[in-house]
């Protein structure tokens, strides 16, 4: 089979491979791959856990090809899939309170192993939840990070709130503020400051805010009637916006982080002391979450796969991973496509 392998830091090659072990898994055959910000950190050599030769991928869909020997499923061949891509332990404290998805030995496919850039991959059988037989493909491509966000936006203890603002409009931050809008969002304010992505989420009807033309603090304030806003979505990782979220977030307000900082950040703590603020962890998701954001993403296939700007053959790869470090930010969701 045809596979996306990462060789060493800033190398992935197209290699031929022999058909992966079933035994006790089920095969897929991969249809769409979408390069993740975590993908980009294993191509740069970055990432703490992953080990070359590694195939990497873990935002995948794909049709059953085989079950492997001794897999008891309903799954059948020809059918439509996705993969949840979290491999968990079962035997630490948070494996055992039922919270696998924060296990501490967690492990990933297209991380720990080899995941969903190759025409085939074969993944446990619990792992494999099936899609609406008229699902599209491509969108569906699109259900693992809008897991996270399903994930993220559940963990805000509010359960009413107007006023959000979300930092950071890549395909994350992106998926979000489609979120917030459609849960009723009243006073929707985002903040980006790469040209292209401010102008995608224009034109899908977003109120951006560019940080270098505009102060993002008293222009949120004046908007709000000195309060700020209830929700506050982290999704650019950068520290300009840790250092402004306490201000820009409301008395009692929450903070949803949902990036990854890649370093330590600044953050007003006694912000968060003075004004009882929530700051908000999250990580990936439950199956539930995962679950649900298959039925989303079907459900407002049109909005999500907006988020989707370039599609690709693996054999493009290398070409593919260089575009995206060298102007990473102008790309929003890139999907290598398995089967023309
Ligand atoms: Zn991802
Ligand atoms: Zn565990």
């Amino acid at each position: 089979m045809k596979a996306l392998v990462w060789t060493e830091k800033e190398k992935v090659e197209l290699q031929n491979r022999p058909l992966p072990d079933t035994a006790g898994k089920i095969l897929i055959q991969v249809a769409y791959a979408g390069i993740c910000g975590s993908d980009i950190s294993v191509y740069l050599g970055k990432h703490p856990r992953a080990k070359a030769p590694l195939i990497m991928g873990h935002e995948f869909v794909g049709v059953v090809e085989a079950i492997g020997e001794g897999v008891e499923t309903d799954l059948k061949k020809g059918d439509k899939v996705v993969v949840d891509p979290l491999i968990y332990c079962g035997k630490c404290n948070a494996c055992l309170n039922g919270n696998t998805h924060v296990c501490r030995a967690l492990n990933l496919y297209g991380t720990d192993c080899d995941g969903g850039m190759a025409e085939y991959v074969a993944v446990a059988d619990h792992t494999v939840l099936k899609l609406p037989e008229d699902m599209d493909f491509k969108t569906a491509a699109l259900i693992e990070p809008v897991a996270v966000v399903v994930h993220g936006l559940r963990m805000i203890k509010k359960n009413f709130y107007t006023s959000a603002c979300i930092t950071g409009l890549g395909p994350m931050g992106l998926l979000a503020a489609i979120m917030l809008k459609n849960s009723g969002v009243n006073r929707l304010f985002t903040v980006e400051t790469n040209k292209k992505r401010a102008e995608h989420a224009r034109k899908l009807g977003f109120e951006v805010i560019d940080p270098k033309t505009e102060d993002v603090v008293s222009y949120i304030k004046k908007r709000t009637g000195g309060e700020g806003v209830e929700v506050f979505v982290e999704a650019s990782g950068a520290p300009m916006s840790a250092a402004v979220m306490t201000d820009i977030t409301s008395v009692r307000g929450e903070i949803l982080l949902l990036s990854v900082f890649k370093e330590p950040a600044a953050v007003d703590l006694r912000a968060v002391n003075f004004k009882e603020q929530i700051l908000v962890g999250c990580r990936v998701y439950t199956q539930l979450d995962f679950k649900d954001a298959i039925s989303y993403t079907y459900n407002h296939a049109d909005e999500i796969s907006a988020i989707i700007s370039h599609l690709h053959p693996i054999e493009d790869g290398q070409r593919v991973f260089q575009d995206m470090i060298r102007g990473s930010t102008e790309a929003m969701k890139v999907l290598f496509a398995l089967q023309q």
